[in-house]
Formats: structure tokens, C-alpha cells, sequence
């Protein structure tokens, strides 16, 4: 099987891994993905991406090779802005890993050439963040070329950022022109998404939630011909059921989306989407607010759907428990307040159970992960991504800059 298919599954591209690259002895420059949440007291607060770091650096240490990480954090623009150092992840690594990885204070110039050749076999070190330079956000080959000056090879397992047409995702693979492999992470993530959802054990369903309909849309329009069903909750259901003529009270709405809702409610493939039959809703989000339940298509004014209801909760389980495969993309109500965390839960409860009985539930986005933790439910997923855009752009179908960009596996070295 191709490591990447493209599009709509015609093309296949075979990328370089890091089964192909003789990695014994050599500096190897990984771009990594630690955007990871970071408190204002400098502490990290999910390990999740960090972790899944772990196979490469631990193959590459194995060889008795040394790892550069390359990763960026946050959005600082372009210039130096010490609420996004990486120095925090350093310490975080290295606690994992179990050694001392070393910290560079940039992420090119003299003194990271210094400590990169300085470095010995078997030694990690994380350079600053890459996005204190302009150079990354506009894919600039001469701030590539600089980076390039770090390893003998260059590895990409950040699949997060695969998205990015950036300098040390795109730019940088040019200076590799044999030699820029897929990582462990990348590789797992391509082939379980590949496996998973181009040819999923019916019957196949989609979950997708979140506040926004706009964020979702061509995740939804991309899904639709090729599950059996489509499961809409969260805020963006109320812009669905409005555009059924449903009243939805003070609940989220896109109005300007309305007209694209109704065509997707009307379109050929509208029998498959399964929308919360009710909510409960209320008027405020103070702990203690009263409740109430009504059916989705008719909440009062000044109240709004916060969670799926007790109805639809169990429509959902069912549907799920029934399934061969679900995609699960964004919670189903309010899930960061208790009160509205309940269908959300149950969800994310009967993935685990699908997952125990021989199915496959494959999840992912920013804010399902999220959801994920509070639950205590990570582990036992078949699997979870660390993708967010690029998750969303890969099930779309579109090609992602940072695996075209990868050597290709004909010219294994
Ligand atoms: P997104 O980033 O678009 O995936 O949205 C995730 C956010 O949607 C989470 O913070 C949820 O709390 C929020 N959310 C889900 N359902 C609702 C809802 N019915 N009303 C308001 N916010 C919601």
C-alpha cells in the first residue's frame, strides 16, 4: 500500500520513511509538532503531541544518531515573543525521554551550529521556535537553507502542521533532495487514516460537532458520499435545523450559511444526516442554570441548545453501537461545562466500547481530544489524531503540502 493517497484516492504517492534512510551515525533534523498548550506559569499543559514524538526520537537514538527538533508553538508573528519559547517542552522531552535534551536559543545562526556540531550520538537537541523568524510563514528558501544546515537528513512527523506550505515543513525539504523521510508519526497517522476511512468496515459513520458550521462544512460535504451515516450535533446543528424551518431560539446560528445548509438538508445524499432530535437548553451558562428539554426544532426564545438531549443521546449511542467504523470530529454540546457535557460523554463512552468490541473509532480535531482528556478517555481509542487542520484537510481529499513535499520512495537511498 502507498504511504499517501491523494485526492480522491486515483493518485499514489510513495513516500520516503524512515525505514528507508540509513539512520546509523547521522545528525537528523526533526520537524516536530510541539504546539502544545502552555501555561502562563510556563507549564506544559498537554503532553499528547509530545509523546507521539516519541517512536522517531527513540528509532533515531536506537541508531546511535542524534535528533534536532524543529517545531513551532503558538502564533507569535514572525519575531521573538518569550511567551512561545520552547524551552518548557526541553524540560517536558526530557523528562519523557528519560536524558537531558539540549536547548538552543534560536533556531538558526552561529551558536545553534556550535551546539549542532557539538552534539554526540545518542544526544537530543530542541531549537527555538521556528515561526521567531518571518522566513517560516512565507516558506522562504533562504531561512530553509539555514535550517537545513542542521541535520544530514531532514524527517517530517509533524502531521498537525502538514498543512502548512511553511519554510521548515515545505521549503527545507528542497536542501534534502533524497533524503526527507516521513516520521513514525506520519506514517501512523497516513496509513490508519488511509486504512481506516478509504475502505471502512460498514457500517461506516461520521460524527461531527463543534460551534462553528463554517469551520466544518467541506469536512461535512467530503464525508457525505462516503459514509452511511452522518451524525451533526454542537452548535452547528441549530444552523441545519434553522434552515429546515426549524425555531432554535437564542441557540448558535450562522445565518449567512443558511441557504449552503439547505442545500446540503435537501441535497441527494440528505438522508444520511441525522440531526439531535432534542436539546437541553437554557438561558445562561451559570453553574446551576435551570434546564430544560425541548425538541431541537422548537426552543423557546432567550434559550438556547447547549447538549444533545436525552432523545437524541440515545439515537446517537445506538447508531454508534451498531457501526464498523466511526469518524469523530468535535463535540456534540458544550462539553467544557458539566452540565452540558453529557452527550459529549456518552459519545465518547461508546467509542471505547466500539473500539473494545472489535470496531474502529478514529477521532480527531483540537477540540474532541480536548474532550478526550476531560473524560479520561484517550487511551483506549483505535485511534486518536494529532491533527486538527491538517486531519480535517487530509479527509477532505485535498493533497497535503508537507507529504508532497517528502522524497519519494523510488529514490530510496
Ligand atoms: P469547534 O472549535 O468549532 O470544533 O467548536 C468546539 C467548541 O464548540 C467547544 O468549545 C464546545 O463547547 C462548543 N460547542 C459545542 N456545542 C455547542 C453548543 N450547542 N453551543 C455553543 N457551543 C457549543
Amino acid at each position: 500500500m502507498g504511504l499517501y493517497v491523494s485526492d480522491n484516492g486515483s493518485k499514489q504517492f510513495e513516500k520516503l520513511s524512515l525505514d528507508d534512510i540509513p539512520l546509523a551515525g547521522k545528525k537528523i533534523l526533526v520537524r516536530v509538532d510541539f504546539n502544545v498548550p502552555i501555561d502562563d506559569a510556563g507549564k506544559v499543559r498537554d503532553f499528547t503531541r509530545i509523546k507521539a514524538s516519541l517512536p522517531t526520537i527513540h528509532n533515531i537514538l536506537e541508531y546511535e544518531s542524534s535528533a534536532i527538533l524543529l517545531s513551532h508553538l503558538g502564533r507569535p508573528g514572525g519575531k521573538v515573543d518569550k511567551r512561545y519559547t520552547l524551552k518548557p517542552v526541553a524540560v517536558e522531552l526530557g523528562r519523557l525521554l528519560g536524558l537531558k535534551v539540549k536547548f538552543a536559543p534560536d533556531c538558526i545562526g552561529p551558536e545553534v551550529e556550535r551546539m549542532v556540531s557539538e552534539l554526540a550520538p545518542g544526544e537530543v537537541l530542541l531549537l527555538e521556535n521556528v515561526r521567531f523568524h518571518s522566513g517560516e510563514a512565507t516558506d522562504d528558501s533562504d531561512f530553509a537553507a539555514e535550517l537545513a544546515k542542521s541535520g544530514d537528513l531532514f524527517v517530517n512527523d509533524a502531521f498537525g502542521a502538514a498543512h502548512r506550505r511553511q519554510a521548515s515543513i515545505c521549503a527545507i525539504t528542497k536542501y534534502f533532495p533524497n533524503s526527507s523521510a516521513a516520521g513514525r508519526l506520519m506514517m501512523r497517522e497516513i496509513r490508519f487514516l488511509d486504512r481506516a476511512l478509504s475502505d471502512p468496515r460498514r457500517p461506516y459513520i461520521g460524527i461531527v460537532g463543534g460551534a462553528k458550521i463554517s469551520n466544518k462544512l467541506k469536512t461535512i460535504r467530503r464525508l457525505l458520499p462516503s459514509v452511511d451515516k452522518m451524525l451533526i450535533g454542537g452548535g452547528m446543528a441549530y444552523t441545519m435545523i434553522k434552515a429546515m424551518g426549524g425555531n432554535i431560539g437564542d441557540s448558535l446560528c450562522e445565518d449567512e450559511l443558511l441557504p449552503t445548509a439547505k442545500e446540503i438538508m435537501t441535497g441527494p445524499e440528505a438522508h444520511k444526516i441525522v440531526l439531535p432530535k432534542d436539546s437541553i437548553v437554557a438561558t445562561d451558562l451559570e453553574y446551576g442554570t435551570e434546564r430544560q428539554t425541548h425538541p431541537s426544532d422548537n426552543i423557546p426564545e432567550g434559550w438556547r441548545g447547549l447538549d444533545l438531549g436525552r432523545e437524541a443521546r440515545v439515537e446517537f449511542v445506538n447508531i454508534i453501537n451498531g457501526a464498523g467504523t466511526v469518524f469523530w470530529n468535535g463535540p456534540v454540546g458544550l462539553f467544557e461545562c458539566e452540565p452540558f457535557a453529557t452527550g459529549t460523554r456518552a459519545i465518547a463512552r461508546n467509542l471505547v466500547n466500539l473500539t473494545a468490541n472489535g470496531g474502529i473509532a478514529v477521532v480527531g480535531g483540537g477540540d474532541s481530544m480536548a474532550a478526550l482528556r476531560r473524560f479520561n478517555l484517550h487511551g483506549p481509542m483505535t485511534h486518536v489524531s494529532t491533527g486538527g487542520g491538517s486531519l480535517l484537510e487530509y479527509i477532505e481529499g485535498k493533497p497535503l503540502p508537507g507529504i508532497e513535499a517528502l522524497s519519494d520512495r523510488s529514490v530510496r537511498m
